[in-house]
């Protein structure tokens, strides 16, 4: 059997960062990701590309897109070689510093890190993913209508223009975010489709360009100006001398039979040849729903995990709402024109509203949450507008949805039917801008298996009905200020459930094994050598968009395993 110092499971935020540090502190490491790699221009672009592009291997799909239908929820996550930063809108925010702290069903609980700890952290992380603000003043990017939009209407609602690093957790502001976006080459002006030079070359070994405003990043960047793991913390891992084994999903875990570390057992896709591997130290960073599952699966060989386990599943209270048909105001001759957003110019999101929550000094009762300017891929418009195309178009999408459909529907109704509606309603315009709302929801989703030992999902959205409301009022005012109407939730309203792009939770973390199943560090309780590093370590929601948290904290956990096996190898 082989074996490694290291195996660390999955290829995302959490995932990535480990077996980079890890690399290179010197350790054997191998990485086992379920997906395959995705070098520039390799995304799917065709109506066929986009209909396949699903993970479900038993249909034999290996495609980018893991979206689960749950009982009340549905979610998105991404399978490729490095996780969901391949198809992640490239926000970058810290948790704010009052929001370390959650509030499941009424008791208020400490995190067990702080900002403070975090700090390094997040200056190291952005750092490795080279992050810049959207360069809005700056011709072409100022052509970029959304983000005016937005700004504009945030102001008229009382939220004040401040920076990223200047944010007054007690007022309501409006901030370009920081994005995993190259739009320029360090000390030179940002040019769009300019040649990007890296300090270290790519694991791919292929060129790529700064931003060109295609609004694609949600299906994968073409062009390789998304600063995705594969080209930082991944690549670094590479360089150092870790292996990375693509199309191989881990299926088990358990205990080394001379107790010195774990043995995995993986399948080899497309050909499903069982292998296994046994490694000193484990880590997993499968993400919320992997790592979870993994654990849940594995309960009867890791005795005494938990009670956690499986429980505090938030959605980082996403919400999907749109402005449609925006018109200008009244001009001289008292008329109203439609006002061009074109929401698929520019990166998926560019700015971000910030409302304080009562842990920040807001009246008691109020929930903090973000607001942004969501946008939808250019070469998608014609999907969007389908009700306007003749009938071959119109047969190549209803093909894409009914691929989507079969996706989703083995359990129940789900996000295709409201995408058709949606679609074949002609909603969507240039006029339209899709508003994604987040914020600091009650995580007391509970995940578990069934008797198959499919991952379930025990989740409702009433607990946080109180945030939700903030959220629909704020998106329903930036709407109006627009000049546009009110689409309450385009999914939701349509298909009465809701949709994350943020699973959180399911392995906390907590000080003893009654108050989580991973320590402050991401080592699981009672399991030596046994971590867990991804978003599934959450107490609860981060609030704002979570991949920089969730690396923060990978660095953090992985600063105390390099520390204790130096320890032992001194002793
Ligand atoms: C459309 C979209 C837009 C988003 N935009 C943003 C944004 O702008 N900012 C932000 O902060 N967040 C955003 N997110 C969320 C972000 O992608 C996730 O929060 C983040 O990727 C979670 O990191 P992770 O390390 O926990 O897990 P992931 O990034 O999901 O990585 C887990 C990895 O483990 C792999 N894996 C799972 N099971 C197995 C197995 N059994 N064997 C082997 N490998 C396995 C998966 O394939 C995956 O690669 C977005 C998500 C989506 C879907
Ligand atoms: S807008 Fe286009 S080019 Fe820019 S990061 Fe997103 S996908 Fe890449």
């Amino acid at each position: 059997m082989e074996a490694f110092d290291v195996v660390v499971v999955g290829s995302g935020f959490g995932g990535a960062v480990t077996s980079s540090r890890l690399a290179e502190a010197g350790m054997d490491v191998l990485v086992l990701k379920r997906g395959a790699a995705y070098p520039p221009g390799s995304f799917p672009r065709t109506p066929h590309g986009f209909a396949g592009n699903f993970w479900d291997p038993a249909r034999r799909n290996f495609g980018l897109f893991d979206v689960r239908a749950f009982s009340h929820i549905d979610t998105v996550v991404s399978a490729g070689l490095g996780g969901g930063s391949l198809i992640y809108a490239d926000v970058l925010i810290r948790k704010d510093e009052h929001w370390f702290d959650t509030d499941a069903a009424g008791r208020p609980r400490r995190w067990p890190v702080t900002r403070a700890d975090l700090e390094p952290h997040y200056d190291a992380v952005e750092r490795t993913l080279e992050a810049q603000v959207f360069p809005v003043d700056v011709a072409p990017y100022s052509t970029v209508r959304k983000t005016a939009a937005f700004r504009s209407a945030a102001s008229a609602l009382g939220y004040e223009a401040t920076t990223w690093d200047r944010i007054d957790p007690k007022r309501k502001q409006w901030f370009l975010p920081q994005l995993a976006v190259t739009f320029a080459n360090e000390g030179r002006r940002p040019v769009p489709g300019e040649r990007i030079e890296e300090a270290i070359r790519n694991l791919h070994d292929r060129d790529r360009q700064t931003c060109r405003l295609c609004g694609e990043c949600d299906i994968g960047c073409n062009v390789g100006a998304k600063n995705s793991l594969d080209y930082n913390y991944l690549t670094r891992a590479v360089r150092a001398g870790a292996e990375i084994r693509t199309l191989a999903e881990v299926k088990g875990l358990e205990p080394a039979p001379d107790d010195k570390g774990y043995v995995v057992r993986y399948v080899q896709h497309p050909d499903r040849t069982q292998t296994i591997v046994k490694s000193r130290h484990l880590v997993l960073a499968a993400g919320t729903l992997g790592s979870s599952h993994l654990l849940l699966r594995s309960r009867h060989v890791l005795k005494g995990l938990s009670p956690m386990l499986g429980r505090g599943f938030s959605g980082n209270g996403d919400l999907l709402t749109a402005a449609l048909c925006a018109r200008t105001n009244t001009d001289d001759h008292g008329e109203r024109r439609p006002l061009d957003l074109d929401a698929s110019h520019g990166p998926v999101i560019t700015s971000t509203i910030r409302s304080p929550d009562e842990r920040d000094g807001a009246e008691r009762g109020v929930t903090g949450f973000y607001l942004q300017d969501a946008g939808y891929p250019a070469t998608l418009s014609w999907l969007l507008q389908v009700g306007s195309f003749p009938g071959t178009l119109r047969h190549v999408a209803t093909f894409v949805l009914q691929r989507l459909r079969a996706q989703l529907t083995r359990r129940g109704p789900s996000l295709a039917s409201s995408l058709e509606a949606l679609l074949s309603d002609d909603t969507l315009s240039e006029g339209s801008l899709p508003l994604l709302g987040m914020g600091l929801d009650t995580p007391d989703g509970v995940l578990g298996l069934d008797r198959r030992g499919e991952l379930t999902l025990d989740w409702s959205k009433k607990p946080s009905d109180g945030l939700y409301r903030e959220v629909l009022g704020t998106s329903r005012a930036v709407a109006e200020n627009i000049g546009a109407r009110f689409l309450e939730d385009p999914l939701t309203s349509m298909l009465r459930r809701f949709v994350t792009v943020h699973p959180l939770g399911g392995c906390a973390m907590g000080v003893t094994p009654d108050e989580g199943v991973v320590d402050e560090w991401g080592r699981v309780h009672g399991h030596p050598h046994l971590h867990v590093a991804d978003g599934s370590v959450m107490p609860g929601p981060v609030g704002p968009n979570p991949s920089l948290t969730i690396a923060a904290l990978a660095n953090r956990f992985a600063d105390r395993m390099i520390d204790d096996m130096e320890e032992r190898c001194h002793r």
